[in-house]
C-alpha cells in the first residue's frame, strides 16, 4: 500500500489547530504526529513513498457538500453538471464527498426511483458519495417503502412543501412522513415554503406583466418561508421527528429554527453560499447587455436570493457564528444560459430553477475567515464536520483522525483564484461569482490517500469511477 506524509502544516480540525503531519497508508490515516516525528526508530519522511510539503499551509478534512443535484431533471431539462463533471469539480474546490438526491417522482415506487440514482452515479463519480431520498408521493407505498431505507445506507429523506402537483407533500403527508422518520431515526429534510400561496403570486405577477427574473425573487415571499418553515418545525414537534431545513435563505426563517432550538427540539438549519453573498436587488434584478434584464436568470433558485437592504446576508453570516444555522452546502443545480434558462424568456416561472457552486463553497467559506466573520475551526465545522455527523458520515469523513479516510486537503491560504467561467470545472456557460477573487485555495486535494488534485492539474490516474457509494447511518448530533 501507497504511504504518504504530509508534513510541517498546521492541522485544522473543528476543535482546534496545531502543529502536526498526517502519515497516511493506504486509504486512511495512519497517525497524526508532533512535526518531523521519528517513529520506533524510523525516519518517516525517509520512509513513506510520497512527501507532501505543506508549511504554511492548512491540512483540513475534505469537505462535506450535503446537498448537490447531479443531472437532476427540471422543467423540461436537466442540471448540466453530470456525476463525473460535477464530482471532478467539487474535487478541485477541496470537497470530497457529496451527498445528492435520489429521486422519487410522482407515481414512481421509491426503491425504482434510488435505483436509477444509482445507475447514474455508479461508476462515474470522481470522490465518495451518498444519497437522500425524495419523496415525491407520499402514500402507503411509499411510506412504507421508507422504512426500508436505512438499510440501503439511506438515512435522509426530503420533502418539498412547495411545487404543487410535482414534488408537494400536503401537510397530512408531511405528518405521516414525519411519523416515520421518529420510528426510524431517519432525518427528514424539508424545502419549506409555502407553494400554494407562491404559485398564486406567480400567477398574478405574469399577469401584470411582471416577467422578469427578479420577480422570481417577489412570488417567493420571506413571509411563506417563515409561515412553512414554523408549519414544518410543529409537526416535527408533535411526532418526535428530527428536522432539517434546507437552502434557508430569509433571516425570518433562521428565527424559527433558533427559536425552536432554544426550547431544545432537533431542528436544524442549512444555508447556501448564495444566500451569503448574493441578493434580489444585485442579482435577480442585474440588467447586461447581453440578456438585458433576463441577466437575473443566472441567479433564479429555489428559495430565492433575498433582499440586500433586509439585511438577510448579515443575519445569515451571524446565524453561523452562533449556531442558530448549522452548516453550508450548496444545493448545486446548474443550468447554462444558452437552451436552458433561456427557457423562461418572457415568463420567470419556467427559467429552471438551480445555481452551480459544488467547486465553490470551500473557498467562498473561506473569505469568510478572512473577513473575520468566521474562525478557521468555525469554517472547517460547518464544511466538513457537521455535514458528516449530521448525515452518518462521522469517524469516516469529517475529521482528520487515525482510522478516518484519508480524504484531505492542503489549504494555501495565499493561493488566490479568480472564479471566472473560464477557470471553472463546472459544465456551465457562466459563473454565478464572475468578477470575484477568492484569497486562498487547495494546493492539494486527497481523495481516501490519493492524490487527485496538486497545484492546479488533476494528478489523479482515474477520473470516472474511483468514488465509492458511502452506506451512511443516522444522524450522530
Ligand atoms: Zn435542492
Amino acid at each position: 500500500m501507497t504511504t504518504t506524509l504530509i508534513t510541517g502544516g498546521t492541522v485544522v480540525s473543528a476543535t482546534g489547530s496545531m502543529l502536526a503531519d498526517v502519515l497516511v497508508d493506504g486509504e486512511t490515516i495512519a497517525a497524526v504526529l508532533a512535526p518531523g516525528s521519528v517513529l520506533l526508530g524510523t525516519d518517516l519522511a525517509a520512509s513513506v513513498d510520497t512527501v507532501v510539503h505543506a508549511s504554511g499551509k492548512y491540512v483540513i478534512p475534505g469537505g462535506v457538500d450535503a446537498h448537490t443535484h447531479m443531472e437532476l431533471p427540471f422543467g423540461g431539462t436537466a442540471a448540466s453538471d453530470t456525476f463525473e463533471t460535477g464530482t471532478r469539480a467539487a474535487a478541485w474546490g477541496g470537497t470530497t464527498t457529496i451527498i445528492d438526491f435520489a429521486v422519487q417522482t410522482y407515481g414512481q415506487r421509491v426503491m425504482d426511483g434510488l435505483a436509477a440514482w444509482h445507475e447514474k452515479a455508479n461508476g462515474n463519480c470522481a470522490i465518495d458519495y451518498s444519497f437522500h431520498q425524495i419523496i415525491g408521493e407520499v402514500n402507503d407505498d411509499s411510506l412504507q417503502a421508507m422504512r426500508a431505507l436505512p438499510g440501503e445506507g439511506i438515512s435522509s429523506f426530503k420533502l418539498f412543501m412547495a411545487y404543487p402537483g410535482v414534488f408537494m407533500s400536503d401537510d397530512a403527508q408531511v405528518f405521516k412522513a414525519m411519523q416515520v422518520s421518529a420510528e426510524t431515526g431517519m432525518m427528514t429534510m424539508m424545502h419549506a415554503e409555502n407553494g400554494p400561496v407562491i404559485d398564486v403570486m406567480v400567477k398574478q405577477l405574469l399577469e401584470q406583466r411582471k416577467t422578469d427574473p427578479y420577480y422570481h425573487g417577489v412570488a417567493r415571499a420571506w413571509q411563506m418561508e417563515e409561515e412553512a418553515t414554523h408549519r414544518a418545525i410543529m409537526i416535527a414537534h408533535l411526532t418526535g421527528a428530527p428536522l432539517y431545513v434546507v437552502h434557508v435563505s430569509a433571516k425570518q426563517a433562521v428565527e424559527q429554527l433558533a427559536a425552536a432550538r432554544d426550547i431544545g427540539q432537533n431542528v436544524f438549519g442549512e444555508t447556501c453560499p448564495q444566500y451569503l453573498y448574493l441578493s434580489l436587488e444585485e442579482q435577480l434584478g442585474a440588467v447586461s447587455e447581453e440578456y438585458g434584464a433576463f441577466e437575473g436568470a443566472k441567479w433564479v433558485c429555489s428559495t430565492p436570493l433575498r433582499s440586500r437592504a433586509e439585511g438577510h446576508q448579515d443575519h445569515m453570516w451571524q446565524s453561523l457564528r452562533t449556531n442558530d444555522i448549522q452548516m453550508v452546502s450548496t444545493d448545486h443545480c446548474p443550468f447554462c444560459m444558452k437552451g436552458q434558462k433561456e427557457l423562461g424568456l418572457g415568463d420567470f416561472s419556467k427559467i429552471p430553477n438551480g445555481i452551480g457552486s459544488v467547486e465553490h463553497r470551500m473557498d467562498l467559506l473561506y473569505q469568510g475567515v478572512v473577513d473575520g466573520r468566521l474562525s478557521l475551526e468555525r469554517w472547517v465545522e460547518i464544511t466538513s464536520t457537521t455535514p458528516a455527523r449530521m448525515f452518518g458520515l462521522y469517524g469516516k469523513k469529517g475529521a482528520v483522525a487515525v482510522g478516518a479516510d484519508a480524504d484531505l486537503v492542503i489549504w494555501d491560504p495565499q493561493r488566490p483564484k479568480v472564479l471566472d467561467q473560464q477557470n471553472l470545472h463546472m459544465r456551465v456557460d457562466y459563473s454565478p461569482y464572475e468578477g470575484r477573487t477568492v484569497p486562498g485555495s487547495p494546493a492539494a486535494v486527497l481523495s481516501r490517500g490519493e492524490v487527485v488534485v496538486q497545484d492546479d492539474r488533476w494528478v489523479a490516474k482515474q477520473v470516472q469511477g474511483r468514488g465509492r457509494f458511502l452506506k451512511r447511518g443516522t444522524f450522530g448530533l
